[in-house]
């Protein structure tokens, strides 16, 4: 979910702290894992979606049929027999391709041991960058700058660059016949989670703005929509997210224009209707932190 110094970690309870165990990076570590189980559910057609309980890792959205097996994003490697064992459930079929949503380690670890047996890693260029300073077997084979598609089980599955805002690389998946879509974490924990935002890898709070209503018009309206982390979710649910990003990023822009420090911004807090969010990874102030560093780099 995150990776390098990130500015704007601020944890919430014991979720946030395990979740703080895990930066990427040269010094990374695993959040514990102790009794993490992988949870399948049907999303649509051919997609499924499988969670790691204790939300210690991004979603994976998976694709089965007669070409054989697909997935997207494949969390920690230390949870790779356990998900081999889960899509040994859906099909007997050989696993083929794995993609990136991005680089973090929550989303992206499994690549080297879920790719032994062949499947072709593919990701966004700065995905491979990113990745370049683990073994070989981590990168990548295929990546591209802005878009492409994978003709799998009857369907196109589009990926589509959404530039600067998680990080900058940033890929969202589109099964255009099952009518499923996987955001990353762009959409870091579904309704009512505040985004993180990683400075440091070209992300800006902004920029998941601007993506996110790029996204909105391309999305049908009755498609399932796979957050990074969080449940099964839909475009009415995206379009509340849009909403609070609006008018949190508005606010705290308009405090930072008036010379206000992190520190005022913060003791103010946001919009009272938000109270209730920020209850993964990011609390408010994280995510006024987020709005403040990347307005700083304007
Ligand atoms: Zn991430």
């Amino acid at each position: 979910m995150r990776g390098g110094k990130l500015a704007t970690l601020r944890p919430v309870a014991a979720v946030g702290a395990a979740m703080l165990l895990m930066i990427a990076g040269a010094a990374a570590q695993m959040p514990d894992l102790t009794g993490v189980e992988i949870i399948t559910h049907p999303v649509a057609g051919n997609v499924y979606m499988l969670e790691a309980t204790k939300d210690v890792a991004g979603n994976i959205g998976v694709s089965v049929g007669p070409d054989g097996i697909l997935i997207i994003d494949d969390q920690f490697a230390p949870l790779s027999d356990q998900i081999s064992a889960a899509l040994a459930e859906l099909s007997s079929g050989e696993l083929r391709f794995i993609l990136n949503t991005h680089y973090h380690e929550d989303h992206a670890d499994g690549n080297e041991i879920l790719s032994q047996d062949g499947a072709v890693i593919i990701a966004h260029t700065n995905t491979r960058k990113r990745l370049l300073h683990r073994p070989r077997g981590h990168w990548p084979v295929i990546t591209f700058d802005h878009e492409a598609s994978v003709h799998f089980n009857g369907e196109e599955i589009r990926a589509t660059w959404y530039p600067n805002g998680h990080t900058d690389s940033d890929l969202v998946f589109f099964f255009t016949e099952s009518n499923v879509l996987h955001l990353g974490d762009l959409w870091n924990s579904g309704t009512s989670g505040f985004p993180v935002v990683d400075i440091e890898a070209g992300g800006s709070a902004m920029g998941i703005l601007e993506n996110i209503e790029k996204l909105i018009p391309t999305v049908p309206e009755d498609a399932k929509i796979i957050p990074g982390h969080g449940p099964l979710s839909d475009l009415a649910e995206l379009r509340s997210y849009r909403d609070m990003l609006e008018e949190t990023i508005e606010l705290v822009r308009s405090k930072w224009e008036s010379g206000m420090t992190l520190e005022q911004i913060q003791q103010e807090g946001l919009q009272p209707k938000y109270d209730s969010w920020g209850y993964g990874y990011m609390d408010a102030n994280g995510w006024i932190e987020g709005i403040f560093r990347s307005l700083e780099q304007l």
